[in-house]
């Protein structure tokens, strides 16, 4: 069972997401990650093992940013490994996924046949990629999310971020709990 959180505010959200991703903590997990919005650009940071090695990527890196989102893995598809650990992104998405996509790999068959390309395992790493393509027919965030999601079979908690809209994070559930 994994954890996600998300975070807007007017200072950093960096510290505030990995506070949330301590108390989230004792559900179990085998990597983490974060990913922040700051002036145009969408920065992700994950490591494997505990949240130290994450907490020590970003002092080393510091990603500060006033909104963004935080994961912690527990692996379902894919093995643990830093390159599966959340959030997944696609060139202006970002998403962390709690939960199981049932129909991922017809989805990622269509979606790399229209040139999506995948550096995960994972059945997440389609999300991003489903609500980029709609991002490029020209819908606005939340209608780009509610038609890729309509395509999702299985269970997920979702939080999202979209470069370019740095006031908004979308959160979506179906099955998994989300607490808002
Ligand atoms: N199914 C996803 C994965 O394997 C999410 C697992 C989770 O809920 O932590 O990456």
């Amino acid at each position: 069972m994994c954890g996600i959180v998300g975070a807007i505010s007017e200072r950093n959200v960096t510290p505030l997401l990995l506070e949330g991703l301590k108390r989230l903590e004792y559900r179990g997990y085998d990597s983490a990650g974060v990913s922040v919005l700051n002036q145009g650009a969408l920065h992700t940071t994950c490591a494997l093992g505990k949240l130290s090695q994450l907490r020590a990527a970003l002092q080393d890196d510091p990603k500060p940013g006033t909104i963004g989102i935080g994961h912690t893995r527990w692996a379902t598809h894919g093995a643990p490994t830093e390159a599966n650990a959340h959030p997944h992104c696609s060139a202006n998405v970002s998403v962390v996924h709690n939960g199981i996509i049932e129909n991922y790999q017809d989805l990622r068959q269509e979606l790399m046949e229209d040139g999506a390309v995948f550096t995960s395992e994972t059945d997440s790493e389609v999300i991003p990629h489903l609500i980029e393509r709609e991002l490029s027919r020209g819908l606005a965030t939340v209608d780009a999310v509610r038609n890729a999601i309509k395509r999702l079979e299985g269970a997920f908690a979702l939080g999202i971020l979209v470069r370019g809209d740095e006031e908004m994070l979308v959160a979506s559930r179906r099955g998994s709990p989300l607490i808002v």
